[in-house]
């Protein structure tokens, strides 16, 4: 029951282009499945699933939504205070999508200061996955390539479009982004991949995205029952040193 619980995860994605061969939903998917299956096993609450993000880089593409880093930090740090104010102290932020990060990485920073304790979690960066990832592709996994397919293959098949992997790999870049002498150049995702695509979504196999699912799965447990039983001491600021 909600007025017992510790721990929320709150699904958080955007609805962007994938290439032409996955759904506009994708990063709230990934998010939402894994959330949903944590609480399930933990008793944890799971929100809704929060389905706009960051996102303006990949707006020249049909079907991007987006909204600006000021209006999401605003939004996802009030749902933040909501469920502190239902009692619910502590939360993790279970992110589908890289650019919506250094947002949640800020508001879990404010949170802290009104004794509200939020974490981010993301399946891409967590280390059991990634060393997965290394084991089970040729190619660094980014965005809607060999390694994300696999991970809509898994959870939605029926919204993969396989018929389209050619036209993805034909447009993809080898790298999300452009770097010039070590600074990252702001550019829009049409500036670097003309199909939205970054590598090769024909590496995808429902059975690498399984298993990357659960590993990103019990890494995400084991952060939520570790959230569960933290004592406050550890989770808060230290007092001034004398
Ligand atoms: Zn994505």
């Amino acid at each position: 029951m909600f007025r017992d619980e510790k721990v929320a995860l709150i699904p958080v994605g955007s609805t962007e282009q994938h290439g032409p061969h996955l759904p506009l939903g994708t990063d709230f998917f990934t998010a939402q499945a894994l959330a949903e299956s944590v609480a399930r096993k933990t008793g944890a609450i799971c929100t809704p699933a929060i389905p706009v993000g960051v996102s303006s880089h990949h707006k020249q593409f049909w079907g991007t939504l987006w909204v600006s880093p000021q209006t999401f930090r605003q939004y996802m740090y009030e749902i933040g205070t909501s469920l502190g104010y239902h009692g619910v102290r502590r939360m993790i932020y279970v992110n589908g999508h890289g650019g919506n990060f250094p947002s949640l990485q800020e508001i879990s920073r404010a949170l802290r200061l009104e004794g509200l304790h939020a974490l981010v979690f993301q399946w891409w960066t967590d280390p059991a996955a990634a060393e997965l990832e290394k084991s089970l592709f040729k190619g660094k996994g980014t965005h809607a390539g060999g390694v994300e397919t696999s991970m809509v293959l898994a959870i939605r098949p029926e919204l993969v479009d396989t018929s389209s992997y050619e036209e993805a790999a034909k447009g993809a870049s080898a790298t999300f982004g452009i770097t010039k002498f070590g600074a990252q150049l702001p550019v829009d995702t049409l500036d670097f991949s003309q199909s939205g695509a970054t590598l090769d979504p024909r590496e995808a196999t429902v059975e690498a995205g399984k298993q990357l699912f659960q590993a990103a799965e019990e890494s995400l447990l084991n952060l939520t029952r570790w959230l569960e039983k933290a004592k406050d001491d550890e989770l808060e600021p230290k007092p001034h040193k004398d």
